[in-house]
């Protein structure tokens, strides 16, 4: 039976960045990392790699500088100079200009598939290996580790397993940790546009009385939509033929881009907020959206996974040379709890604001808009959130 130090369960965008993030001091310590993962890389159906776009803050970048893969990932991400944030129907509206907040660029929009390339291509195979096409299919606590069984009718024995299986992970379950699940009733439905001008590296959010809209600027102009409805609605406007759907998503963004000439592939996802209610055991960590999924509107989730990444990664490597110690993860899970909580907050709170056609809220919002227009500081602290770079002590501003 084979013996690993590390095995982790999912090779999406948080298990293989959490084996780049640790394969250097793994190597001198002489560790041994497995990644488990169900779909070959470069398979449209792997969840984490799909069709997808993701915004990724400016704090990400930074991570992904320090792990010497950002040169890379920055071939094909495109840079958010500008936020626009508005209401529809209403006065308030905000722009976030990276060179007010003194960065190159508020974030990065990069597309999901490119990333999970330059991760795999990242790793270095004499540290990390796959275990690829297989899955998991339970987990069981033994005597200083977890004994994982496959798929394939293999077993493997682990100091430490990392839960990297997504928001539904049926292992979570199968441990017994509880979540807290809070349907939004909504969904987002995502496609790639290309609109009449040149976004000039803009990206919009839009909240509107049925549900908030992101646009984000891609390379080669198109823009990636990330449009949350109401679930039958949501359903609808996937269904409707393109010359329909291009003229609904026109009344409700506006001109600002000009007219809007085309729609790729259209997805859905239903959204909910999930906190798991444990992130560590001895031996454990649930990690990525098995430890929390967000709504996407903000373009947070993946940022603060990678945070917790690279946190995690920083506290097993400082800690005893075996890894999985509960002393070690506790204070992995303490450093990254204000992070977590403020980033959950700020994410659930812009959804619920912005989602509202209550009036004193939809006022509330129109004002706050207007204000942060007006007070510089508390557009800086917006930006910063926005940035990943306000929620943790020990963040820096600078590239
Ligand atoms: C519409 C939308 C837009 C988003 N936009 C943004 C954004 O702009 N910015 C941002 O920061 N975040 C964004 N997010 C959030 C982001 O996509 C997630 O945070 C991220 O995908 C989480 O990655 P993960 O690796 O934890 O989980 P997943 O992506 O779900 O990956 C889990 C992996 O585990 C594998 N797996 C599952 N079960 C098993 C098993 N039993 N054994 C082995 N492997 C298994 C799966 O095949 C998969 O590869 C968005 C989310 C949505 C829905």
């Amino acid at each position: 039976m084979n013996r690993m130090n590390l095995a982790i369960i999912g090779g999406g965008l948080v298990g293989a960045s959490l084996a780049l993030a640790l394969q250097a001091g793994a190597k001198a310590r002489g560790w041994n990392i497995l990644l488990i993962e169900p779909f070959a890389p470069g398979d449209s159906f792997q969840p984490s790699y799909d069709a997808r776009s993701s915004a990724l803050s400016f704090g990400t970048r930074q991570i992904y500088q320090q792990l010497g893969l950002w040169q890379v990932i920055e071939r094909r991400a495109e840079p958010i100079r500008q936020i626009h944030v508005s209401d529809r129907g209403r006065f308030g509206a905000t722009r976030l200009d990276a060179q007010e907040e003194g960065v190159p660029a508020l974030g990065y929009v990069v597309e999901n598939a490119w990333l999970g390339q330059c991760l795999w291509q990242g790793l270095d195979s004499e540290v990390v290996s796959w275990r690829c096409p297989a899955e998991v299919t339970s987990m069981q606590a033994i005597e200083g580790g977890y004994r994982l069984m496959l798929n394939d009718d293999t077993t493997l024995e682990c100091d430490l397993a990392v839960l990297a299986d997504g928001g539904r992970s049926g292992l979570r379950e199968q441990l017994g940790i509880h979540v807290r699940h809070t349907p939004y009733q909504q969904s987002a439905l995502i496609a790639n546009i290309t609109p009449g001008e040149a976004h000039g590296g803009q990206a919009f959010e839009r909240f509107t009385e049925d549900g908030p809209m992101a646009l984000l600027p891609m390379p080669e102009n198109r823009c990636a939509l990330v449009w949350t409805r109401q679930g039958m609605d949501a359903r609808r406007l996937a269904d409707i033929d393109e010359r329909h759907f291009l003229r609904e998503l026109q009344a409700v963004f506006g001109y600002r881009l000009g007219a809007l000439r085309q729609v790729g592939a259209r997805h859905l996802y239903p959204l909910s907020l999930i906190e798991s209610e444990e992130q560590v055991r001895p031996h454990l960590v649930v990690l990525g959206n098995a430890a929390h999924s967000l709504h996407p509107i903000a373009g947070q989730g993946f940022n603060l996974s990678l945070r917790d990444v690279q946190a995690l990664a920083e506290a097993l490597l400082a800690g005893p040379q075996r890894p999985g110690d509960l002393t070690t993860l506790l204070a992995y899970q303490q450093r990254q709890r204000l992070d977590q909580a403020l980033t959950i907050g700020f994410s659930d709170q812009v959804t619920r604001l912005f989602g509202s056609s209550q009036p004193l809220l939809a006022a509330g919002r129109n004002f706050g808009l207007l204000g942060l227009d007006l007070l510089p500081p508390a557009k800086s602290w917006f930006a910063r959130q926005a940035m990943g770079l306000g929620t943790r002590p020990d963040s820096r501003g600078q590239p």
